[in-house]
Formats: C-alpha cells, structure tokens, sequence
C-alpha cells in the first residue's frame, strides 16, 4: 500500500506531490490519459505565475513541475481514475487500464473545467485571442477591440475588470436580460467601454492563427453578421470536475468540493483536495499550487498520526505546526 495517491496533473497535483516527494512519501500521481499537465497546457503565455518575469509557456511551466515533482521520487501513470473507494483506513483507486491502486491518504486535485461554446476553431485558438480567463490574459489586450460571451455575474465581472485594458469590449449575450446580479449589471450598464449585443450568439470564430472576428447570429431572427475583434473571451460557467465524488465528498452549494476552513480537509478522513475543484473564486495556477502544498502537508500530518516516520520527520523538518 502506498502512503499518498495524487489525483491530477495540473499546478495543485504537481505542487502537492513535489512537496510530498520531498517528505519521501514516494506518492504516486494519476496524470490523466490525455489532458496531462492541466489547464494551463491550452494556453501560450502565462505572465502570472511567479518566478519567470519575462514569462513563460504554460506547456513549459507544466513540464518544469513535472520535472521537479519527479526529480523528488513522484511516480507518474498517464491514465485516468475510473473509481473510487474513499472511506475507511485503505483507499483504494481504480485506473482506465483496470490496474488497482492502495493509498493510506488521497489528495484529489481534478480541477475544473470552464464551459465551451462547441466550436472546433476553440481549440486552435485557444490562447490566440481566445481565453477563459480575464485575469490572466487581460493584460494582453491593451487598447484592443474585445467581446465577453456571456450573462452571469462573471461575464459582468470580467467585461468590467477588461475595460481597464481594452478600448471597447462587447458583451454578447444569447437572450435579451442578464443573470447577472442587479448591481454587477448596473455597474457594467454605466461603464461607457461596454456595450450590449443582446439576442446574439457566436456562429463562428474568424482568424487562422489568431482571433479577428466573430460570425453572430441573431438567436430571434436567425440572421448572422460579422464582428470584427480582437479578442473574445468566454464566460459562460465553470464546471468543477467532481463527477467521481458525488456522494462520497461533501460538496459546497457552488459545486466545488467542500474542505474544512483554510485546509484541504474534506469530509472523509485521509482525503485531501487542492487547486480549481475547491475553488469556486480565484482559479489561477498560483492559488491552485498553494492549495497543493496545503493538501501535502494536510496528508503528511494525518499520515504521521497514524504513525509514518516520514512524514513525521518531514513536518518537524519543516517546522509545520498543524493546527487542529
Ligand atoms: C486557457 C486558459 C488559460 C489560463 N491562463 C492562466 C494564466 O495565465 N495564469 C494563471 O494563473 N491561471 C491561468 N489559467 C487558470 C489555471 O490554468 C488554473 O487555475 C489551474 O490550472 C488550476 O490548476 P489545478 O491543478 O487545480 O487543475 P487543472 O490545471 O485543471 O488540472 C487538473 C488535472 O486533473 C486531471 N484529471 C481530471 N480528472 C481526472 C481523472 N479522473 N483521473 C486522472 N486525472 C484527472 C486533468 O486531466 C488535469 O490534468 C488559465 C486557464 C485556461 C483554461
């Protein structure tokens, strides 16, 4: 049996496992059989993440984790858990490939997945003018001409924040009223950069190797007309990836994985979760690699109560206090 599983290979589960590598707990980590290294693999530039102030390739930054992750002992299998057993003291993990995996604790960091508008030129333009996140690329879009896909509070809240950078931003919107709460609505209403494109959905993108326009169609009439951009961000929900827990873990109202306080401690013992599937709010690689290194040494600790030496002289190594 092992002493930790790490479910996922984005900044939370290679954060998680070089941490716990490190505590020479030798975690195994199921990286996926196809999305492996997470999100930030479906975007060119990341400028966020500290420690690269000239930026770096999001594929770049994943391998660099991988690389550390393993440097210390993490041994990765590229496949997918298909089950789960997470009560009681063995938990156990079920791959695609119907290989069995034991584990004393579990750190689950499945992230989330932001909703797609079903497009096939989403996938080519993808971090070419084309994001799901105004926080991270907003920056790229100064002075430029850009439409926000979407209704909700987040489509209200990043059209708003992206005023900051572009000269004009459209908010697309496939009905003619907003779910946007009243005051994110008002607060986009007044702000002179935004406009409304109402009954409006996106037919098609334009640009080869990057975004420069969009095809709408009239969701009424069915007419379609072209809109030249230079960048289209889409806000359309976020989906967190909880499908193997539902009824194991104790989820918040929003979806994601409920975890106690600050910590990642869910609602089993000896199962931790970290990154994107905890976290309805900020959903950067950054806060995801913290939470990661919150999970590890929520694991380290509750394997050395049960008695592992490792991770018992990895915490006092570390000088970690656990709080309970
Ligand atoms: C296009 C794009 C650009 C972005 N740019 C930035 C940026 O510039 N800066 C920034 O800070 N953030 C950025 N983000 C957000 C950032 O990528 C996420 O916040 C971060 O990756 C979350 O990390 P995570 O480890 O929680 O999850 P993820 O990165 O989503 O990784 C989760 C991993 O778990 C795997 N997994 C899921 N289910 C299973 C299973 N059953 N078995 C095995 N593995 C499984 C997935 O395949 C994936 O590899 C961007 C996001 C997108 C989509």
């Amino acid at each position: 049996m092992r002493d930790i599983i790490i479910i996922g290979s984005g900044p939370a589960g290679f954060t998680a496992a070089i941490y716990a590598a490190r505590a020479q707990l030798k975690p195994l980590l199921i990286a996926s059989s196809v999305e492996i290294g997470g999100e930030l693999m479906n975007t060119t530039e990341v400028e966020n993440f500290p420690g690269f102030p000239e930026g770096i390739m999001g594929p770049e930054l994943m391998t660099k984790l991988q690389a550390q992750a393993e440097r210390f002992g993490t041994e990765v299998v590229y496949d997918d858990v298909v089950e789960l057993e997470l009560d009681g003291p063995v938990k156990r993990v079920k791959l695609g490939n119907g290989d069995e995996h034991e584990a004393a604790a579990i750190i689950y960091a499945t992230g989330s997945a932001y909703r797609k508008l079903g497009l096939a030129e989403e996938e080519v333009l993808s971090g070419h003018g084309l994001s799901w996140c105004a926080t991270c690329d907003g920056f790229f879009f100064r002075e430029k001409t850009i439409a926000v896909i979407g209704g909700g509070d987040s489509a209200m809240e990043e059209a708003t924040f992206l005023t900051r950078f572009a000269d004009k931003v459209y908010v697309i919107h496939r009905r003619d009223t907003l779910k946007a709460s009243k005051i994110m609505q008002q607060r986009a209403f007044d702000n002179e950069k935004i406009e409304f494109i109402w009954n409006a959905e996106i037919a098609a993108i334009h640009g080869t190797s990057a975004v420069t326009g969009v095809t709408l169609r009239d969701t009424v009439t069915g007419e379609e007309r072209g809109l030249d951009l230079d960048g289209l961000f889409v806000a359309i929900g976020n989906d967190p990836r909880t499908h193997l827990v539902h009824g194991k873990l104790d989820l918040t109202p929003e979806g994601t994985i409920a975890v106690e306080g600050r910590s990642s401690k869910t609602s089993l013992p000896g199962v931790f979760a970290a990154g994107d599937v905890i976290d309805p709010h900020y959903r950067q690689a950054i806060t995801a690699a913290g939470t990661g290194a919150a999970a590890a040494l929520d694991a380290e600790h509750y394997l050395a109560a049960l008695g592992n030496e490792n991770a018992a002289e990895a915490l006092l190594e570390t000088e970690f206090v656990a709080v309970n």
